[in-house]
């Protein structure tokens, strides 16, 4: 586990495959690979193996980390967004995945405005009601997605979700049919696309890929145990 590019070669290829089973172009997955709590020298190795695009959970540690890296990666924040660190957060990323409340919403959107940006988000959502977890209960978000559509400033791309730690794959994909389901609900009744479903980690990404993400958070299964 602890080789990242050999890692990496078979992170990808076991997204290959289960784009194959699923009939998905593998292009329509991409990797987030997520470096929280590793040191920019072995994100280094992800990227002498191909990996841009990299995710991280507290903006202090991106905000040290990110400089000491090339230009031309990219980043995600996957972490519950404190209001006071917005503005830090914003030039740092190319999309904020864990929107978790029209509050935070809203001031990322004033935030936004007042520094000249367009951040790209994706809505969070708690599919289990799991109170140790962030983000918006299901039967709440389409209510609340269409209260952030009217904040001009930020562009709503889709969902993000953490289904439940689970000892099995398996357990997982309901939650993932269940957020799936959730976002066509939404684009019905929104009218609006929201292409972009962040689902599935280091134990449960294929069965996600099967269930429709079109993006994988994968850690430990690249980096090795944190
Ligand atoms: C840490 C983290 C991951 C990666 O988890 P692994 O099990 O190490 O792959 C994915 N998504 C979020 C939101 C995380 O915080």
């Amino acid at each position: 586990m602890d080789d990242v590019a050999e890692n990496l070669e078979r992170v990808r290829h076991e997204i290959a495959e289960a784009c194959a089973r699923a009939g998905r172009p593998s292009g329509e997955v991409q990797l987030i690979a997520v470096s929280k709590t590793h040191p920019a020298d072995k994100v280094r190795l992800a990227v002498e193996g191909g990996q841009l695009v990299f995710g991280e959970s507290r903006v202090q540690e991106a905000k040290a980390k990110i400089p000491l890296l090339a230009g031309r990666l990219r980043w995600h924040f996957i972490g519950h967004l404190q209001k006071n660190k917005i503005r830090q957060a914003l030039p740092l990323f190319e999309l904020i995945q864990s929107v978790d409340s029209l509050e935070l919403a809203q001031q990322i959107d004033r935030i936004a405005q007042e520094d000249g940006l367009h951040p790209r988000v994706l809505i969070e959502v708690n599919m289990a009601g799991e109170g140790s977890k962030h983000g918006l209960p299901p039967s709440q978000a389409t209510t609340t997605i269409s209260q952030m559509l009217e904040l001009p400033r930020i562009a709503i791309e889709g969902l993000m979700a953490i289904p439940p730690l689970a000892r099995e794959p398996e357990l997982s994909r309901p939650h993932f049919q269940a957020l799936r389901r959730l976002r066509d609900e939404m684009e019905r009744k929104l009218g609006l696309k929201l292409p972009q479903l962040s689902m599935g980690m280091s134990n449960d990404f294929v069965v996600a890929i099967e269930e429709g993400a079109t993006m994988v958070r994968v850690g430990t299964g690249i980096f090795g145990a944190r």
